[in-house]
């Protein structure tokens, strides 16, 4: 699943794909359309499972289309409490990164440092806080911050707070935030009291599970470079030769093409063999058990093989001629970076090519980096055409498998009818009936007062 299927705005695609992005890691594909559509969500997960953007990409795009006044911003609307000044920051950062293009402004508050100067540096207007629940109600109790106008909670790695002894603080936020708010919920581990206080605070949440060292989602640098056809097998081995290429999938639209590259390259004395359509299944399994082994450098492929290619630590992903369709595009870098591990994914482009070049570009959501420092570059492609793509916003929905109707719902359900908002809001009327029941420091019930008086 590409980003694309997600209904993401432009601005976030952008970032996102600035990151190098490509695709969606499973916490992100599941929860994203959820927490877009409002819904709470109990997560059980780690960090490294890119449940960083799950939350804070949705939350970010939900924020943006309110399309509010600056004095409309006057108080965060959304607030993230995590244990450690650490965890804090790193939050606040991803928060800067995805959501630079949106204009939203966001801050970190935690202790050891000297509670105005956070707050002058974070100034006036803030729409997102990351807190550690000490710093917040410390500043909630000298009337530093106000949390009337927060919307949407998130509590991150909430056993870590409790055993960090916060349980009294989080309890304190969540009688300070509006009864109404959409909350989200993640922990690495899920106790029985956990959660109990989990059923406690969420309303018809969704049960998000993603077991720890499950995800490896490519991060890849993408280039263009602009030549001629004719100077494009010297850009490639110019390439070749002169950067350090440890392992590299060229991908070209013909087979004839395929095979010449290959004997060129051997010629040169640079191991390759290609991967098409015509070749054996035998010889295609040899191909790639050869480059796993390391025994080949280059492995020339055609697009209709190229979802079964997966080989860890390749290090380059070149386009020889751009892709006939953009999603080819997607599939074919998907090739490197893989493991986790950073690859790049370089296409040469000749004048003709420009046209897919800028739709592969309005599917990626940002314009690719230009290379113009090497010896084949060409201006041609200026003459007739300017470069000018033009975002386009996809309006179409995304298609969602709803969870069970239970207290806790799995993702796995089928039968599944969707609560109609009305239903949702009578629910938390319910859950704020309930006679609630405190978590205490270590993490024994204490009945008596309410979690979260939800009205
Ligand atoms: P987190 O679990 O949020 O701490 O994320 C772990 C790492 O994965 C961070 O370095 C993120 O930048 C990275 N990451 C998150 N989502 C993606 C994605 N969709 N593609 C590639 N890298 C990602």
């Amino acid at each position: 699943m590409s980003f694309e299927k997600l209904n993401l705005i432009e601005p976030i695609k952008r970032s996102l794909a600035e990151e190098g992005y490509v695709m969606p890691t499973p916490i992100q594909e599941q929860a994203i359309p959820y927490i877009l559509k409002g819904r709470d969500i109990l997560g059980c997960s780690q960090t490294g499972t890119g449940k960083t953007a799950a939350f804070a990409v949705p939350i970010l795009q939900n924020l943006y289309l309110e399309k509010l006044s600056a004095d409309e911003r006057e108080h965060p609307r959304a607030l993230i409490l995590s244990p450690t000044r650490e965890l804090t920051i790193q939050i606040n950062e991803s928060f800067s990164i995805y959501g630079k293009y949106t204009g939203l402004k966001n801050a970190a508050y935690y202790g050891g440092v000297k509670m105005l100067a956070q707050l002058q540096s974070s100034g006036y207007g803030v729409d997102i806080v990351v807190a550690t629940p000490g710093r917040l109600t410390d500043m909630m109790n000298q009337g530093k911050i106000s949390l009337d106008k927060i919307q949407v909670l998130v509590l991150d790695e909430a056993d870590k707070m409790f055993d960090l002894g916060f349980a009294e603080d989080l309890n304190k936020v969540l009688q300070a935030v509006p009864k109404e708010i959409q909350t989200l919920f993640f922990s690495a581990s899920m106790p029985p009291d956990m959660a109990q206080f989990a059923s406690n605070i969420l309303t018809l949440p969704v049960r998000i599970e993603v077991a720890a060292g499950t995800f490896n989602a490519p991060k890849i640098k993408q280039a263009i470079y602009f030549v001629s056809q004719n100077d494009k097998t010297k850009l490639l081995f110019h390439l070749i030769e002169e950067e350090e290429m440890k392992s590299v999938l060229i991908f070209v639209n013909d087979k004839k093409v395929a095979d010449k590259i290959v004997e060129q390259m051997n010629q040169r004395g640079i191991p390759s063999r290609a991967l098409h359509g015509k070749k054996s299944q035998n010889n295609r399994e040899q191909s790639l058990a050869k480059m796993k082994e390391g025994h080949l450098k280059v492995l020339v492929a055609t697009d209709v093989l190229s979802r079964g290619i997966d080989i860890e630590f390749l290090s380059h992903v070149i386009n020889y001629d751009m892709p006939r369709e953009p999603e080819s595009y997607i599939h074919r870098i998907g090739r490197t970076g893989r493991a986790g591990a950073a690859g790049f994914a370089l296409s040469f482009c000749n004048k003709n090519e420009m046209r897919m070049m800028e739709r592969i570009e309005q599917l990626n959501g940002f314009k690719i980096p230009i290379i113009v420092n090497h010896p084949f570059h060409t201006n041609e492609h200026y003459s007739n055409e300017i470069r000018t793509p033009k975002p386009t916003v996809r309006r179409e929905k995304a298609k969602i498998i709803e969870p069970e109707a239970e207290a806790l719902p799995t993702m796995n359900s089928t039968e599944y009818v969707e609560p109609v908002e009305d239903e949702i809001k009578k629910q938390r009327r319910r859950i704020v009936k309930k006679d609630q029941t405190l978590i205490s420091e270590s993490g024994k019930k204490t009945a008596g007062k309410p979690v979260k008086a939800k009205k």
